[in-house]
């Protein structure tokens, strides 16, 4: 079973040097239960393309931290090479340190038209890249409020998972993330997160994941800050957070470490 992970989507946001001072400010924060985060968690920032190596870079620099930040890609273009203007392929994201990918974010499948096929073949590339996908899952509002969230997920899922190779999973990261939930300041309850637990834990099985679901994470994601972040990590199944806006800031975002640590209470 991998670690339970804290992983910051950092979105279109911060620039060179709020970035490298972010890396440094969080090592700071940090300083003191670094054993016992490198014990317990991986810890993963996604932050835009043009800022993984110097943050890659800026990480490496302090031999004593290496091992405790990794650096992940928002997106993936699913092909090798070729014209795909603006696109970024794996085998770039590789070379500057990548080791994570989040797809089907929904502000991909909604601002930038991410189709299930498409999520589907990043997907597959992704795994056969061997980076750990973050595959994001989640209903818009008012599939919840018909009821539906349940069979929307399933679907997302299934489609996603069509034709992809298990087995050469070693890890994987599923967030589930209520559309309703990103960045509004409302999380979803344990009422809501528990049975969508369940549900992606059952597809995991019956799909056949390698080990039964073995090398799966599942994420939430929505709204966690440093206030929630005990009580949401309290609940059965939940293996850590995908943030976006609290993990813009070291401090906000060791808080939410500190939380699942047990250290924030
Ligand atoms: C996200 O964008 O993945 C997210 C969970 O955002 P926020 O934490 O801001 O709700």
């Amino acid at each position: 079973m991998p670690k339970p992970a804290l992983m910051g989507n950092w979105k279109m946001n911060s620039d060179l040097s709020s970035a490298v001072g972010f890396v440094e400010e969080f090592f700071k924060h940090i300083s003191g239960i670094e054993g016992k985060i490198r014990e317990l968690f991986d810890v993963v920032i996604f932050p835009q393309f043009p800022l993984i190596k110097p943050i890659v870079d800026s990480v490496e620099a302090g031999a004593r931290w290496s091992d405790l930040l990794r650096v992940g890609a928002q997106d993936i273009q699913p092909e090798d090479r070729g014209a795909f203007t603006g696109a970024v392929n794996g085998i770039c994201l590789k070379s500057v340190g990548v080791s994570s990918v989040i797809i089907g974010h929904s502000e991909r499948r909604w601002f930038f038209g991410d189709s299930d096929s498409l999520v589907n073949a990043k997907l597959s590339t992704t795994i056969n890249m061997n980076f750990e996908p973050v595959l994001c899952i989640g209903e818009p509002g008012e599939i919840r409020d018909k009821g539906e969230q349940d069979s929307f997920v399933l679907a997302q899922l299934e489609t996603a998972f069509d034709s992809v190779k298990l087995d050469s999973i070693s890890a994987i990261s599923l967030a589930y993330e209520p559309v309703w939930s990103i960045g509004t300041g409302r999380n979803a309850t344990e009422a809501e997160i528990a049975p969508m637990i369940e549900l992606i834990r059952g597809f995991a099985t019956k799909a056949g994941f390698p080990g039964g679901g073995a090398n799966l994470r599942i994420l939430y994601g929505g709204s966690v800050n440093p206030q929630n972040a005990s009580e949401l990590y309290s609940i059965d199944g939940v293996d850590g957070f995908l943030v976006g806006g609290a993990s813009l800031d070291a401090l906000s975002f060791s808080a939410i470490l500190d939380a699942m640590a047990g250290e924030g209470e």
